[in-house]
């Protein structure tokens, strides 16, 4: 794809390093168009340098405060870092969040730091796909490490944080249950667990609830007592133990002993191939991504309204089959150019 002149000079200045056209390649790529999808093609060429780490954790888990404290580690060794957060329970777009107001003050004003917030899109996948676009400009902008910070309370959060190298799940002592974040689906996709709020209460508690669980492997007890497995999760690295660290982001601690674990993890991934594995499979859920919106915006643009809804009164009245409907349909969205 050939990008308009206009955009190509926009990349081209984000490219050489001007924060302007970077915030303005962003707004541009987190709207679905072809004018993201063209920066986004030309940008592609430029990733693949930054480390990328999903932080994920329920409401309160101190994700925020613990993001930050990474940051300002990581700024202290040379990197720079670019931030997503991602609140799809936020109906706000654009905008800063409310926790962004802390993050800024604490954060503002450095050229190596660069926060994103994204909220809603109407729709998940759409978040989805929007989180995906500003993690690769952010990339292809040279920063060394991308964080992507998700609220931890679905599907979604999940499949958003399992995008990263390295998922850190953050848990907290006292928020109701020993473990709260650990459901199904979330401490399976940890490379690290991070018990912050050390400084409370029950953390000892929380730390060994966390070790019996991972003491098990990737193993669950049923209901009627027998073993099961638990499917390996998409991006859990077979020879890889999450260390449980303890943090007090309010304080700084425990912050170095978790970048030196990313880092860690970083490093074992390039040395296991797992890293090569990791890519690939981020790659083909990225091209499974495009071809889907494609072939809908193609039906959508080919196809009248006024046919798929007849086509789906048909599929409802159980006078046509969904297959067969969809094998009339393919043909208009292979036709168009
Ligand atoms: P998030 O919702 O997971 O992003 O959590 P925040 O970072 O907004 O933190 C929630 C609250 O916990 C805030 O009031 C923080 O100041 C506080 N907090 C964060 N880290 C710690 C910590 O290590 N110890 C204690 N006691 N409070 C913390």
């Amino acid at each position: 794809m050939l990008p308009l002149t206009k955009d190509m000079q926009l990349i081209e200045e984000l490219l050489a390093g001007n924060r302007r056209a970077l915030a303005r390649t962003i707004t541009l790529v987190e709207n679905d168009g072809p004018e993201s999808r063209n920066a986004l093609a030309s940008l592609y060429g430029h990733t693949g340098r930054a480390h990328i780490v999903g932080v994920t954790g329920a409401p309160g888990t101190g994700k925020s405060t613990l993001v930050n404290a990474l940051t300002k580690a990581y700024r202290h060794r040379g990197f720079t870092v670019g931030i997503v957060a991602v609140d799809p329970t936020s109906p706000f777009t654009g905008g800063a969040l409310l926790g962004d107001r802390v993050r800024m003050r604490d954060l503002s004003g450095d050229a190596g730091i660069f926060i994103r917030s994204m909220a809603t899109r109407g729709s998940l996948g759409g978040l989805a796909q929007a989180t995906a676009g500003v993690i690769l400009t952010l990339d292809a902008a040279g920063f060394n490490r991308i964080i992507v910070e998700t609220v931890g309370v679905g599907q979604a959060e999940v499949d958003i944080a399992s995008t990263a190298h390295t998922t850190i799940v953050i848990e907290a002592p006292g928020l109701g249950d020993e473990v709260q974040a650990i459901k199904a689906g979330v401490l399976e996709i940890a490379d690290i667990l991070a018990v912050n709020k050390a400084d409370r209460d029950g953390v000892e508690k929380t730390v060994m609830a966390l070790q019996m669980m991972l003491g098990m492997g990737l193993r669950q007890t049923s209901h009627h007592g027998q073993t099961m497995e638990i499917q390996e999760g998409i991006t859990a690295s077979p020879a890889w133990t999450p260390p449980i660290l303890k943090t007090v982001a309010l304080r700084d601690e425990g912050v170095d002993q978790l970048l030196q674990a990313i880092e860690g993890h970083r490093d074992y991934l390039h040395a296991s191939g797992e890293f090569q594995r990791r890519e690939e499979e981020r790659a083909r859920n990225a091209l499974v991504h495009i071809l889907q919106a494609a072939v809908l915006r193609r039906l959508t643009n080919q196809v009248p309204a006024r046919q798929i809804q007849d086509v789906v009164a048909q599929v409802a009245s159980r006078d046509l089959d969904p297959y067969t409907a969809a094998e009339r349909l393919l043909p208009a969205v292979l036709a168009g150019n």
